[in-house]
């Protein structure tokens, strides 16, 4: 098995560890290795396409990053734990061991996917799932799309989308007008943000964007065919090619979870340096709570300070830090999910979808552990963290137990 050692190591390569990667290299000569399981750089936000990072942004970071030699290694997903001070990492050349002295958890968050009748359908995406297949290659040229779920990603999905040549039959979204009023008020206080929902807003003009809506149903014989959609509790049905769907988003944990660091209230619990609950493991960016790109950005140059002991440095940040945690609490408030939604699936609605498990199989249970012991919810090979979330806001259920291999791995990688 290949060996690295580092000073720092830094899982994720999106915008919370790569400014963390940078703020290291730019106030010591310590080592810095990025892993991430992606080909190039740039996380979700930033995902290149066909190869090219398109944000000035980004190209920007990678630029300075390539300039500093930090080391990257891409196409690596890490598994497991080897050792207090080392990871084990899956590449498409095998396992990698990788020593360090500290390390930074950077590693994002994923959507979240409530179970409807039909959204297991071909043609039923989660919306940045769809995104990230465009950016990769797949047409949705005249494609008719209906863009349905929470949260700001519908508005960002739904441009993209529209830029590729898809129809946007419209977007349906589940929080109040009320809610999303207050809430873009609030956006003034961050300018940037305030421009960024403008220009937003200005390219999908003609788009017809629903409150209080969600769609109760998808239909269709092999494929997608329909969404049934409602609002404020009158029903439309929808004829579509496309539905890209999804539920704002959940900080992947698993990773601090098998290493032993404390969650709170479904984040990573770290202290005001961003470091956790484990003496030099810091966390940033989405693990800790959702709150956006310029939030990630600024974790990950406090953990970065912090992780080199230029902690008065680090301070500095940490009003920016706070402004920015006010506009992530006002959003995770905006799209707060309705209680409604708990309702959607029947009987034979699947929860789990790598195991086929229904609705009505696990919906008698008390707890997560007793649905997967029982029915073999979250027994399969995503392990719970599709229907994991989905399962804790239906019925209230904890899944914060994780064991190693947190990835599905080749034998040969878990043997060597
Ligand atoms: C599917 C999706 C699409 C999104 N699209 C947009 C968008 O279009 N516009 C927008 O404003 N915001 C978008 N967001 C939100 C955006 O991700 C955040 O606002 C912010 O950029 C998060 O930065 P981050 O560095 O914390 O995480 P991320 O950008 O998610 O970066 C984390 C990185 O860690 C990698 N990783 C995770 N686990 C491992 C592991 N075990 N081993 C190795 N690597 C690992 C991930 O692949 C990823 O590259 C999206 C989020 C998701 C989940």
């Amino acid at each position: 098995m290949d060996k690295m050692q580092t000073d720092i190591l830094i899982i994720g390569g999106g915008a919370a560890g790569m400014s963390a990667a940078m703020s290291v290299a730019e106030n010591s000569n310590l080592r810095v290795l990025i892993v991430d399981d992606n080909p190039t750089l740039g996380g979700q936000i930033w995902r290149s396409e066909m190869g090219k990072i398109k944000s000035p942004e980004a190209k920007k970071l990678i630029e300075k990053i390539e300039q500093n030699e930090i080391e990257i290694l891409n196409k690596a997903q890490v598994f497991a734990q080897n050792d207090e001070k080392s990871l084990l990492a899956e590449t498409p050349n095998g396992a990698v061991q990788m020593h360090f002295e500290k390390l930074i958890l950077a590693n994002g968050a994923r959507e979240r996917f409530l179970p409807f009748p039909g959204w297991t359908l071909p043609n039923v995406f989660g919306a940045g799932g769809l995104q990230a297949l465009v950016k990769s290659g797949l047409s949705v040229e005249n494609k008719r799309i209906v863009v349905s779920g929470t949260g700001p990603l519908l508005l960002a999905v739904a441009e993209y989308l529209k830029s590729k040549g898809a129809i946007i039959l419209l977007i349906s979204e589940q929080t109040s007008r009320m809610k999303l009023l207050k809430f873009g008020l609030g956006l003034w206080r961050i300018p940037k943000k305030f421009f960024e929902a403008i220009k937003l807003q200005s390219k999908l003009q003609r788009t017809v964007y629903l409150t209080n809506s969600f769609v109760i149903k998808a239909e269709g014989k092999e494929n997608l065919e329909a969404v049934n959609i409602v609002q404020n509790g009158k029903n439309r049905r929808v004829e579509c090619d496309f539905l890209a769907c999804g539920f704002h988003l959940v900080p992947n944990i698993e990773l601090a979870l098998m290493l032993g660091c404390e969650i709170m209230d479904g984040n990573v619990l770290v202290d005001k340096f961003q470091e956790t609950t484990l003496e030099n493991v810091f966390c940033v960016g989405e693990p800790t709570g959702i709150g956006g790109v310029e939030l990630s950005l600024t974790e990950g140059k406090i953990a970065g300070l912090s992780a080199i002991d230029k902690k008065e440095k680090a301070k500095e940040l940490f009003t920016q830090k706070e402004k920015l945690q006010r506009f992530a609490n006002a959003l995770n408030e905006t799209f707060s999910l309705r209680d409604e939604l708990q309702s959607l699936p029947n009987e034979e609605t699947i929860v789990c979808r790598c195991e086929d498990v229904t609705f009505g199989k696990i919906k008698d249970f008390n707890s997560f552990r007793e649905a997967k012991l029982q029915a073999r919810c979250g027994m399969g090979s995503c392990q719970g963290k599709i229907c994991g979330s989905a399962t804790e806001f239906l019925f209230d259920w904890k899944n914060e137990s994780v064991r190693p291999p947190i990835f599905p791995v080749k034998l040969e990688n878990l043997v060597d």
